[in-house]
């Protein structure tokens, strides 16, 4: 048995799209809900996290520390966790504390993380450590969850969400023919891929990168996926070929709104009341919609986008020209 804490509200809801479906002349597509999973606004970080706290508490660990951007889903995911479990949570941001906390770091604040201003990109991977290293020295107990929780154990989140995928049928008692999410970290797809192996997926996945170019996404998704395989027995490898990435659309740089993410957000809002974020599910729809204009997706083919959550983020100071 892999161990795993519960907390996500599972299985998340597939709902169809046909509003939608129809101004994007697209036969049929769905929605798959994990801005639903539960937790502080939920988003797919709560997936990974029922398998990392688990690990963090066979280890016996009191103090959850991670990293990411001012606005990070994860980050904000993260402190909600370590609330609801009794860790203690230490967030490394990239840049400089704004003058005002808004959207996800203002969350972070309220969930009782103790922030520490990392500056630069480039500095986040040092100060991380010796954050690590102080809080040892402190007498806590840390654990490190991982980049966007993306490692073997996180990603067996979403293992287990294709299981549930699967098992819901939810397009006319079928599985989708392709499956559509934003990707960055990788533990989401890699997660997926490997699903798809062990559960009978035969469709399509495709990851639409946020900020990532396409071949370095695909060696780190092929590589993660081998290694969360081997918590289900022997490695299975995966080719560069079975992991399709579009990284067409995250020219602009990550978090940077374009016309693109403000059309693809309006359009979901307007024609469906469904509400995107601006940073990652905005940029995955806005690839979804100039795709389906494109004539990319098959004449019958049924489309799942999978919504990874983020819509705090709406309510961060940059985006208030969405
Ligand atoms: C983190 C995040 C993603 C990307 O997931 P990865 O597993 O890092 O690829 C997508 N959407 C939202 C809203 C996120 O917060």
């Amino acid at each position: 048995m892999i161990p795993r804490l519960h907390f996500a509200h599972l299985p998340t809801p597939v709902e169809p799209l046909p509003r939608l479906a129809r101004t994007l002349g697209l036969p049929r597509l769905f929605v798959k809900r994990d801005d639903q999973t539960g937790l502080a606004f939920g988003g797919n970080k709560i997936r990974k996290l029922e398998f990392l706290l688990a690990e963090a508490q066979a280890q016996g660990a009191d103090t959850l520390i991670t990293a990411g951007a001012v606005q990070s889903n994860h980050c904000r995911q993260t402190a909600a966790a370590a609330a609801r479990f009794g860790f203690d949570c230490i967030l490394v941001l990239t840049g400089e504390p704004p003058e005002r906390a808004s959207a996800n770091l203002l969350l972070d604040g309220l969930l009782g993380a103790r922030l520490v201003w990392a500056g630069g990109r480039e500095q986040r991977e040092r100060i991380l450590a010796e954050t690590f290293e102080q809080a040892k020295a402190d007498g806590k107990r840390p654990y490190l969850v991982p980049y966007g929780g993306s490692n073997p154990t996180g990603a067996l989140g979403y293992v287990y969400a294709m299981e549930e995928l699967m098992n819901q049928k939810p397009c006319e008692g079928r599985p989708p023919d392709r499956i559509v999410f934003a990707s960055s970290s990788g533990g989401t797809q890699a997660g997926l891929t490997l699903g798809a192996r062990l559960f009978g997926y035969r469709g399509r996945l495709l990851g639409i990168s946020v900020d990532e170019p396409r071949g370095r996404l695909q060696v780190r998704v092929a590589e993660l996926a081998a290694e969360t395989s081997k918590k289900f027995g022997k490695r299975i490898e995966f080719s560069l070929e079975e992991i399709a990435v579009n990284d067409a659309y995250c020219q602009a740089g990550y978090g940077v709104l374009t016309e693109a993410e403000r059309e693809a957000v309006r359009l979901f809002a307007r024609s469906e009341g469904l509400l995107l974020d601006p940073v990652y599910t905005g940029r995955a729809a806005a690839g979804l919609v100039d795709l389906a204009r494109k004539g990319f997706f098959g004449k019958e083919e049924s489309i799942l986008f999978w919504h990874t959550g983020g819509q705090p983020a709406l309510f961060a100071e940059a985006y208030r020209d969405l």
